[in-house]
């Protein structure tokens, strides 16, 4: 028997893999991150499996439960919210199965900072602005090393997306406008992909107030850089000046 580390998606039940659906309709346990994943993914659920909610669970607790189901000879479902190897906390999980001898398997998912990108309908990587995306937090009780600093990251001006800091907005915004300077425009995107999801447009000036005025609290990501601006330059991968493996450079003649 294996337990299978499952990305649940951002919100959306169809933002799920077909993998990961598969996997939870056939699973006897399913332990999901409560306080993140729509409850609406456990719909796919088979309604004979046991059901746990790990927001009120310690790692051990997690591991007995998994544990019990193994030599029972039931599968485990773990379910993540977004994509599990961001801010999910598995490898503690996995390091702890690779030491009881259990097989382990993880599914990926649709992060949430693909569904706030959906969302806001942009693209990270505009040639000519920005070809990297950094993907980061502020340092709240879980530390986070000084080099990886925001006032550090924000001098690359690159396309960034914030997690875990909604709370922090404002202390957020003015250590990135330390780099990328007050105008550089920003989003927040609430609960991307779910019904109640919301956008809020601005500068790093006034993002976090109106975040604020919105109420938005929690379950959001700050979206940074001039990829959400105008301007950019057209790909070379599109122009027909440009040749690769798949296409020859076209000819007026
Ligand atoms: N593994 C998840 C991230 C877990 S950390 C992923 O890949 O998305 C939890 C943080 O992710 C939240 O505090 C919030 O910043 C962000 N988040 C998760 N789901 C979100 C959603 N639907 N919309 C906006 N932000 C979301």
């Amino acid at each position: 028997m294996t337990v299978f580390f499952v990305g649940a998606g951002p919100g959306d039940p169809e933002l799920i893999t077909v993998k990961g659906r598969n996997l939870l309709e056939r699973a006897d346990v399913i332990i999901y991150t409560g306080s993140l994943v729509n409850p609406k993914v456990l719909d796919y659920a088979n309604s004979a499996a046991s059901v746990y909610d790990s927001s009120s669970l310690t790692l051990e607790e997690v591991l007995d439960i998994i544990k019990k189901a193994i030599s029972e000879g039931r599968t485990v479902v773990r379910l993540h919210t977004g994509d599990p190897s961001l801010y999910g906390a598995i490898q503690e999980q996995v390091d702890s199965l690779i030491k009881l001898g259990i097989p382990y398997e993880i599914i990926p998912g649709v992060s949430s900072f693909a569904a706030a990108a959906a969302a806001v309908k942009r693209e990270y990587t505009l040639p000519g602005i920005s070809q990297t995306l950094i993907l980061t937090r502020r340092a709240g009780r879980t530390p986070v090393p000084a080099k990886e600093s925001l006032p550090e990251l924000s001098k690359h001006r690159t396309s960034l997306c914030l997690f875990l800091s909604t709370q922090a907005l404002e202390e957020a915004t003015a250590e990135l406008a330390e780099g990328y300077g007050l105008t550089t425009p920003a989003a927040v995107v609430y609960k991307a992909s779910w019904p109640e999801e919301k956008i809020v447009w601005g500068t790093l000036e006034d993002i976090a107030q109106k975040a604020k005025d919105t109420g938005i609290s929690r379950t959001a990501l700050l979206l940074v850089g001039d990829f959400l601006g105008k301007g950019y330059n057209r790909s070379c991968l599109y122009d027909p000046s440009f040749g690769h493996g798949y296409r020859e450079v076209k000819r007026d003649d």
